[in-house]
């Protein structure tokens, strides 16, 4: 079906048992700029799937679309088998969201907060369970006007994950956060995913992504450069290994990947991780040459990412 503007004509996007959100071809403008060009996304029941990028690549924009808070401009979308477009109303009782800046009534108190919300959400839950669950217990009584940045954050994420909804959307849940508060916020979101929730979130922290997700996403203006299990998505990149190999070892051996050496240090970038490595330790040990320090290992998230950036920038 062609997608259009009209939202009662817009198509759902196809969505199974197994899937809380499914995203085809989403398109969204901003007048002339087109923030969202054209991105597929599958988010499985029971993940924790994170969206990384770059500033501005889209992932606010695209979340704000599946919480039926954004408009799309074209493309179909589908949230717990909801068009967020068309059935927002319905979509609220059932999912959980954090945004980026919360949009807090200064002058409440936290507990005055959280007691409102509980009036508000259909989702049983208590405000004794999150302000203990959150460490919010000592600032119960604070108007909100006056909390921290990271008990802010807090106080939203406790929000979002009241009665456990069967989604939860966090725009950035642990940026401003201490290292501390972070690992408190890891351990919440895996809880939510213990109890059969699905967790979708956007972060800058690479090893956020590395902790928690099951699976991820990189945009980057407006696309979806790579996806998949962070196994698939590192497996594409060139793993390395290196050593430190001692004067006198005589000419190294032919490789398929780079090697580049410093000094002693030896370090191959090899798209046969495997074979590169077997043809070096067969060399070392016909020489009886000792490899003390040697390392293996795959591509990190971080040289994906990079990766992703500079392939870019160098197609312009
Ligand atoms: P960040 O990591 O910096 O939060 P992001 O990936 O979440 O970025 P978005 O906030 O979705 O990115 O913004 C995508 C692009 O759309 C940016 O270039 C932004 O300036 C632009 N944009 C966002 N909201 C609007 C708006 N209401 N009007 C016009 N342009 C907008």
């Amino acid at each position: 079906m062609t997608q259009t503007t009209e939202l009662g004509e817009r198509a759902a996007a196809p969505s199974g048992p197994g899937l809380a959100v499914t995203v085809r071809g989403l398109q969204v403008r901003y007048g002339e700029f087109e923030a969202v060009r054209g991105i597929d996304l599958d988010v499985h029941r029971g993940e924790i799937f994170a969206l990384l990028g770059t500033n501005g690549a889209g992932k606010t924009t695209t979340l704000e679309v599946l919480e039926g808070f954004g408009t799309r401009t074209g493309g179909s979308v589908s949230v717990l088998g909801l068009d967020p477009a068309v059935d927002r109303a319905r979509l609220r009782h059932r999912i959980g969201v954090q945004l980026q800046e919360g949009g807090f009534i200064e002058e409440l108190t936290v507990r005055e907060t959280l007691e409102l919300w509980q009036r508000l959400v259909e989702r049983p839950d208590r405000p004794e369970r999150l302000l203990e669950r959150f460490e919010l217990r000592p600032r119960q009584d604070v108007a909100v006007g006056k909390l921290s940045g990271g008990e802010k954050r807090r106080l939203d994420l406790a929000l979002a994950v009241w009665g456990s909804p069967e989604l939860v959307v966090l725009d950035e849940p642990t940026t401003g956060l201490d290292p501390e508060s972070r690992r408190r916020t890891w351990d919440a979101i895996q809880e939510l995913q213990e109890a059969g929730r699905t967790v979708l979130l956007t972060t800058h922290y690479l090893e956020e992504a590395e902790a928690l997700a099951d699976r991820v996403a990189i945009m980057h203006e407006g696309r979806i450069a790579v996806s998949g299990t962070l196994t698939e998505i590192v497996a594409a990149q060139p793993a390395s290994f290196s050593a430190t190999v001692p004067a006198g070892s005589g000419e190294l051996p032919a490789l398929a990947g780079r090697a580049d050496v410093e000094g002693f240090r030896l370090r191959v970038r090899t798209a046969d991780l495997q074979a590169d490595l077997t043809t070096f330790l067969n060399w070392a040990a016909e020489r009886g040459v000792q490899l003390p320090d040697l390392r293996a290992a795959p591509a990190s998230l971080a040289e994906v990412y990079h990766a992703v950036r500079n392939e870019q920038e160098g197609s312009r």
